[in-house]
């Protein structure tokens, strides 16, 4: 006898959300998940009185007041301001490239020098490929080149962007990078939303919130009893992997995962910021992320004489590993557009969620879609 008006198949940010807006219209769900805790990326574990990010940083930002309010209504916010900084060659630059970026680079002062500076490397870029005979970038090198001039890309780009897809800049597509904003003023705010932050006390308190008073299930695999799931309710809201709902039917979908590995430093402050990306293709991790600067601020830091770090190591997709971020390229794209053909037939499953959409999403994005999702409109 069907026991549920949903089956919610994974509790990451879109299952939770839809189980909470559901439980509020008076629906009865279940839901589960094959990790062995609810959350899905933006889990935490607490190591020394430190919210780490088990599956990367996570900073929540939007301008969709929308959103902000909703996850505030669950759990207030503090007042976290992403600004990460670049380690190359022994020296520090401040990301976004920005007016502090620049007078780090070549000690210019006013907006005018640092423009005139990538001028004088972007135009000495486009004399250099028009003599070649070459009138559009042919790849990643040479579009980052026309936009931001040589030692922005060398220094910042280039061996960053490397060792994130595992191959030479040379040869990936121009079209990953379509624009590298430079700020011509000084401003370390890596996002220009309105509102950013992270749950006071971590992102479990979300999850906690959200799923309060409804079933849920962990170390469960929707695939490995999945006649038995799908005969417990009405319907079924999926967010696990669409290529793997339908068998690999047409072949499996590529990603870039992320591996971390965490480090427990006696010292109370290791970088003296929550990231620090390494921008040279000689240091094997693309970041290290230093959990506590996320809740902690000032002084406040010395308060725990202990750290947890995580160096990030990104690489190809394998089974087994998680799967982190879709390869949008053509043939994974066309691939994709296959598997959401199928999906738009369906009557019974939703899918919904970075997996299922094979699309990446932020946080708040994922909120905002569940929040508009006709089916929730329909309560
Ligand atoms: C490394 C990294 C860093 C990120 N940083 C940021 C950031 O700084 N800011 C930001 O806004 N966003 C960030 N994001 C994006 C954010 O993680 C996503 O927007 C969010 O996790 C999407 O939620 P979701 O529910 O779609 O997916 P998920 O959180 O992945 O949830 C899916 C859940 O489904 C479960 N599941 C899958 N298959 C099955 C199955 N067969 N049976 C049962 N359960 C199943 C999984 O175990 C998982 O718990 C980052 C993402 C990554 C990968």
């Amino acid at each position: 006898m069907v026991k549920y008006d949903y089956l919610i198949v994974g509790s990451g940010l879109f299952g939770a959300v839809f189980a909470h807006l559901a439980r509020k219209a008076g629906k009865r769900c279940l839901v589960i998940d094959k990790r062995p805790h609810l959350g899905g990326n933006i889990y935490c574990e607490e190591q020394h009185g430190i919210n780490v990010h088990k599956y990367g940083a996570h900073i929540f930002h939007t301008s969709n007041k929308e959103v902000w309010d909703f996850v505030n209504e669950l759990v207030p916010f503090n007042r976290f301001t992403n600004c990460p900084v670049a380690l190359y060659e022994g020296k520090l630059y401040n990301l976004p490239f920005n007016m502090n970026t620049f007078y780090q680079m070549w000690g210019v002062t006013t907006p005018a020098q640092a423009m005139a500076r990538i001028e004088e490397q972007r135009v000495a870029v486009l004399d250099a490929m028009r003599e070649q005979g070459i009138t559009e970038p042919r790849n990643l090198e040479e579009q980052a080149l026309c936009l931001v001039g040589r030692d922005i890309y060398e220094k910042l780009i280039k061996g960053y962007t490397e060792k994130q897809w595992g191959r030479p800049c040379t040869e990936l597509p121009a079209f990953i990078i379509k624009r590298l904003p430079v700020r011509l003023v000084y401003d370390n705010n890596y996002f220009n939303d309105a509102y950013q932050g992270i749950p006071i006390g971590g992102y479990n308190k979300i999850t906690e919130k959200l799923l309060e008073g409804i079933e849920c299930r962990v170390n469960e695999d929707f695939f490995a009893r999945r006649e038995y799931w799908e005969s417990l309710a009405d319907k079924i809201v999926f967010t696990g992997k669409i290529d793997k709902y339908y068998g690999y039917c047409y072949g499996k979908l590529q990603y870039r995962t992320v591996s971390f590995v965490e480090e427990v430093h006696p010292v109370p402050n290791y970088q003296g910021s929550a990231v620090v990306n390494y921008t040279e293709r000689e240091v094997p991790y693309t970041r290290i992320i230093e959990h506590k600067h996320f809740e902690c601020f000032g002084d406040d830091v010395y308060a725990n004489p202990v750290t947890v770090i995580s160096k990030e190591y990104s690489t190809e997709w394998t089974e087994g590993s998680e799967p982190f971020y879709p390869v949008n390229d053509a043939a994974n794209t066309a691939l994709a557009d296959r598997y959401r053909a199928l999906a738009a037939q369906e009557t019974r499953v939703i899918f919904g969620g970075r997996l299922a959409e094979y699309r990446y999403y932020d946080m708040a994005p994922v909120i905002e879609r569940v929040l508009n999702h006709p089916e929730v409109k329909s309560w």
